[in-house]
This record gives C-alpha cells, structure tokens and sequence, in this order.
C-alpha cells in the first residue's frame, strides 16, 4: 500500500478564526455565532493573530520552513454546512513548506505543508429531517499534508500519534479524535512490489479513530487488489468508511483543484511573517519529546523505553525532572512514575493532566532518603502507595525526625511502650506463649514505621519479659 495523510486539527484558541465567537466543544446549537462565521452577506473578516502563531508553531514543531508571505484563498463549494458556500483556506502558498516527522525507525514521513484555514458547520441527521449547527463554523484549522510516504497501517498509527503527542506538547491543540479535534482524510493506492509508479489512489475521509483507519487501510488496500487482479481499475473517487460494515463506500467522483475554483481572498490582506516573529515562537517552544527522550538516556542513564513514556506527556516529563533533579540516581524517580505513579493515572486524560497527588518535592524527598541510605526501598514504596491512595504528605505519613537508623535506646523505649499497651500479651509471653511475641513484635513495628528490625526486636523483647 502507498498512503499520504492529510489531517485537520483544530486550534485551541479562545476565539474563531475570523471572528470573535467563543470556540467551545459542546454548547448549544448556534449559540456561538454571528454574521461572520454564519456567512451573512457584507460581514467582513478578519485574522486572528494567534492562528498564524500556532501554525508556526506547529511547523517549526515538524521542521518546516515558514513562509514569510503566505496568502488566503477562498475554495468554492455548496454544501449546508458551509454558509458562504467557500472555505477560506490556503492555496499555493501555505503558512509552512517541507518539513518532516520521524517514526522510531528512523524513517521520515515527509511534510508537504501546513496550511491555515476555517472549520465548517456541522450536519445533524435525524430521520429525514437535517440540522444545522453553526457553532464549528469558522474554528481555527490547521491542515497538515505528508508525501505520499506510508507502506502499512502501522506507520500511518505511529505518525499520528506523534503528531497527537507533540501538537499536545507545544500547546497548540488537545488533539481528541472522539472529539473531532484531529481528522484524517486518507489517500491510498496499491502497487506491486517493486514497482515505482503511483499506482491510482481513493480518499478516504474524514477518520476520526486509530482503530477505524487501520481497518479502513486493511478493506481498501484488498478492495483495490482485487479490483487490479480482475482486471479492472480502480476508479479516482471520494469513499466512506461504514463502522458497522468494516467497508469503504464510494461517495463521489474526486473533485480536482479546478472544481474548487480557488482564488485569492479579497477581503483579507497576504499573512506576513517575519523572521523575528519565528524566532520569538521557536525560543518560546518547550523542548521536543524527542530531544527529551535523547537527554534522559543519555544524561539520566534511562533505558530507551522508559525515556519514552516519560517524555510521553509534558507535564508528567516536567514533573519527573523537577523531582530527579539533584539526584545521583534519577531512576528512581523514573521506577517511581513509571509504576506506582502510572497506575495511579488511570485515564488518558489524568496522564495528560500531568498532575499526582504527591508534590515532585515529596517525591523528591522520599528518593533522596533512600540515596542517604535513611529509608529501605522497600518502605519508600509503600510510602509512596500510602501517599497515593490517602492522599496524605509525605511529612504526615512518615516525619523526617523519624528517620534514619534506630538507636538501642530509642528501641527499648518502643518495646516498653509496646508491653505496656499489650499487658495481655505480655504476660502470655512470660507464661511461655510464644505465639503472642507476634503482636507485641508487630506493635514495635508499627511505632517505628518499619524501621525498626523485627529479629532485634524480638530479642529485646525477649531480654524485658523472660
Ligand atoms: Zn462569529
Ligand atoms: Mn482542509
């Protein structure tokens, strides 16, 4: 199979793209709308700055080359969901050029462009009835196109991904295919082996989920395989993925550039872009997963798979770098997130979010204790599970004064406290039950927080009573 992706992310802006409407998933039915976003004849619009920023961003974040002039184009089409019957979008000279992504492999999936460009309305089938919903009418786009440069399902799902992770990264987009924030429109062909010639391709679009595409890849690349082995051609022509069949359905003959009837947007001046601007955007980006990954393997002695999932989500990166710091040995820390942490993070979501219910100081804390040689391994993880299912801080569960090796003294001190408070006990165990030195053992224990050692103990014990 040859496959090129062309994905529709929604910017996380406050306002739409030409107009000042709220941009917000949900809402009421044309409840965020105005003569401008719903195509009232004579409104006139205007850029939002901060969609030209964002699709820089997203450009140096996939090593593009921003344009410093780029131009609007208006893209005609009649369809209900879009009010001025065209979209507003780029075309020959996109906002960014010629960039790339690279997949683990180390193969790189070129980038075409990034474009700008406005979201339409919303359709609303009920029976026979169809609604319209303005309130998407006018969300900021961007429009990223790659190469025709995927051989199988697996990289077109490892590209998006990446793409989710560092569209996340930089801000830019929440990125929820449920949610329609990211949408894939997938071209697709098939070749024999060998064979350098494209061969004749199908639009699937509008994929909203990583499950859907690989099986929509699997259907068409076999509908189109066994198309050729019969003889036949396959036909240049827009489909639908049908999620109750598994199939993809022929929905209309390719509209070619030339239907849309492009031209320049009269009412809006070209985008300019100067080369301080990018530089301001690039200086305000954080690091890039990828370069995370390379500094904790290298600098923190990670294993390249533990690198990964920590650089995952920013915020948790953030947070594994403010707890390691100073540390000699960071990977605690890691052993800590990557675990405990982790499960206690159930939802994608909560992992996004970034934010557990233990400080990266207490974590800190409780790693630097074990380096010290103050606190066992052993009890800094139960601490540390304690601390996630009560939520209580580290200085609640386990006080610094105590702390450290145990002193003779400080122990008889408990072992007395411990007959004292278990008088039953005790005399059991002068009476030569051995089977209760167990609970006054466990007392001791208990009041050193596991510090103390259990065989000492129950010499000590020993020694009060017999
Ligand atoms: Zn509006
Ligand atoms: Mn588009």
């Amino acid at each position: 199979m040859v496959v090129g992706l062309e994905t529709h992310i929604e910017l996380s802006t406050q306002s739409k793209i030409f107009c000042g409407c709220a941009v917000n998933f949900g809402g009421d039915p044309n409840t965020n709308c105005c003569p401008v976003c719903v195509g009232l004849p004579g409104a006139l619009p205007r850029l939002n700055r901060q969609v030209v920023r964002y699709g820089v961003m997203a450009g140096l974040a996939t090593n593009c080359t921003v344009n410093p002039v780029s131009y609007l184009d208006r893209k005609n089409y009649v369809y209900p969901d879009l009010p001025k019957a065209y979209q507003i979008s780029q075309y020959d000279t996109p906002l960014c050029e010629n960039g790339y992504l690279e997949l683990s492999g180390g193969k790189k999936v070129r980038i075409a462009r990034i474009h700008i460009e406005e979201d339409a309305g919303k359709l609303v089938y009920d029976g026979d009835k169809l609604y319209v919903d303005y309130n998407r009418s006018g969300v900021p786009l961007i429009e990223i196109v790659t190469q025709p440069d995927f051989r199988s399902a697996d990289q077109v799902k490892e590209y998006l991904e990446k793409l989710q992770m560092l569209m996340r990264y930089i801000g830019i987009s929440d990125c929820k295919m449920q949610e329609g924030s990211l949408r894939c429109d997938v071209n697709i062909s098939v070749r024999k082996s060998g064979e350098t010639a494209m061969g004749i391709r199908t639009e699937i679009k509008n994929m909203n989920s990583f499950r859907f595409i690989t099986r929509a890849l699997a259907y068409e690349t076999q509908r189109q395989i066994a198309c050729l082995s019969n003889g036949q051609a396959v036909v240049r022509e827009t489909r639908r993925y049908n999620e109750q069949t598994g199939e993809t359905q022929s929905m209309r003959g390719k509209e070619e550039a030339q239907d849309y009837r492009f031209f320049r947007e009269p009412d809006l001046p070209a985008v300019l872009v100067s080369p301080e601007e990018v530089e301001q955007l690039r200086d305000a980006m954080p690091e890039l997963p990828d370069a995370r990954v390379q500094r904790y393997c290298k600098d923190y002695g990670l294993a390249v798979e533990d690198a990964c999932l920590l650089a995952k989500y920013r915020k948790l990166s953030d947070y594994f770098e403010q707890a390691a710091q100073g540390l000699k040995a960071p990977k605690t820390i890691a052993n800590f997130i990557l675990g405990p942490i982790f499960r206690s993070l159930t939802t994608e979501e909560q992992k996004e979010a970034g934010a557990p219910s233990i400080s990266s100081q207490d974590l800190h804390e409780l790693a630097a204790w074990v380096e010290e040689g103050k606190l066992q391994i052993g009890l800094a993880k139960t601490t540390l599970e304690q601390m996630l299912k009560t939520g209580k801080s580290l200085s609640v569960l386990l006080p610094a004064e105590q702390l450290g090796m145990m002193d003779e003294k400080e122990l008889a001190a408990l072992c007395r406290r411990a007959v004292e408070e278990n008088p039953k006990a005790a005399t059991d165990v002068k009476n030569g039950k051995e089977k209760a030195m167990g609970t006054l053992v466990g007392a001791v224990m208990r009041f050193s927080r596991g510090k103390a050692d259990a065989q000492q103990v129950n010499h000590m014990l020993h020694d009060l009573l017999c």
